[in-house]
């Protein structure tokens, strides 16, 4: 039997960023220098494959510091960044933190702590509940940072003084959601101080932009991540945005539903910054089953960007 064509057309750069790469690597070293069990608050990224082969290595994932007994066993503190008082709450047990925090989200930290002690009132861009936010929100005391997540929200904000303003973003947004609300923002306060950009990171940057190319070019468009994953869920809206008709977020090839992509001759694939290569191949693999594939990249932007290990693991011996 012959199968359908069908062109598949890769984004790139998709899939992994610097700041996800050291923090699986901050767990795996840690493992290796240290031995099992490394305990691990939250998810270390927002991937559940990431996640498992993890576990089984001997990671434990826990939801508070309180479920680590006391001990020497090292405590990795996520991608996404903590509130200021979980590494307060380690330091006070005397528990083994290692911070494998994105040095990008840090960035936004210390922006966020810089306009604080100016006398600034903040206005975080981003979503309620991510751990991202939560952790900027908690590095200041409560009151100092007020959270905007659409340009809806802005006609509510009574701040207390208007020549003292500041805003950051969330790393991981929408490029063009995100002008939009800071345009909003500086048209009700134009006094309003912020990033020279907003604090969008290169790597949701590129592979946002690597969808706006394919997307107006496929029938469908797959996205490889996690629904909790920010980033994935942005690039599925801007694929969405773009005008592909059919856009799905899908974390494996078990999951693809294929009464939706039976009439497809062009299929786009990106990965959100959490999702490894293994389940974009994986992706492809499972089309490959059904149809004669032909793979084609189209790359927007060259990436090179490389962060070290965090504090307490470089230069250590693996045992
Ligand atoms: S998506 Fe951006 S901010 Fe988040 S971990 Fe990756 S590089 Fe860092």
């Amino acid at each position: 039997m012959t199968m359908p064509p069908l062109d598949i057309l890769l984004c790139a750069p998709r899939g992994f960023c610097a700041g996800v790469v050291r923090a699986i690597d901050a767990v795996e070293k840690a493992l290796a220098v240290y031995g099992p069990p490394v305990y691990v608050r939250h998810e270390i990224v927002h991937n559940k494959y990431v996640v498992e082969s993890l576990r089984r290595k001997g990671a434990v994932f826990v939801r508070e510091l309180d479920e680590i007994p006391d001990g020497d066993s090292p405590v990795i503190f996520s991608a996404h960044g903590v509130p200021r008082a979980v590494p307060e709450a380690a330091a006070s047990r005397r528990l083994f933190a290692i911070d494998a925090t994105c040095p990008l989200v840090t960035k936004v930290h210390r922006e966020a702590e810089v306009h604080h002690k100016r006398g600034r009132h903040i206005i975080l861009v981003g979503h309620a509940g991510h751990p991202e936010v939560i952790g900027t929100i908690g590095q200041l005391p409560q009151g100092a940072i007020t959270l905007v997540e659409t340009a809806g929200d802005i006609a509510g904000l009574e701040p207390a003084d208007e020549a003292n303003l500041a805003y950051v973003t969330q790393t991981t947004l929408s490029v063009d959601d995100t002008r939009e609300i800071v345009e909003t923002l500086k048209a009700r306060f134009p006094r309003i101080v912020g990033p020279h950009k907003e604090d969008i990171c290169y790597a949701t940057t590129n592979r946002q932009g690597a969808v706006k190319r394919v997307a107006p070019l496929v029938d469908a468009l797959i996205v490889v991540g996690s629904p909790n994953s920010s980033n994935s869920q942005r690039l599925r809206e801007v694929a969405e945005r773009e005008g592909c008709p059919l856009v799905r977020l899908i974390l494996r090839g078990e999951d693809i539903d294929w009464s939706l992509f039976g009439d497809i001759r062009r299929l786009g694939v990106t990965a959100g910054a959490s999702a490894p290569e293994i389940l974009v191949e994986e992706i492809i693999d499972a089309f490959a089953a059904r149809f004669s594939v032909n793979v084609e990249t189209v790359s927007t932007a060259d990436e090179s960007v490389f962060f070290p290990l965090p504090r307490g693991l470089r230069g250590q011996a693996a045992e």
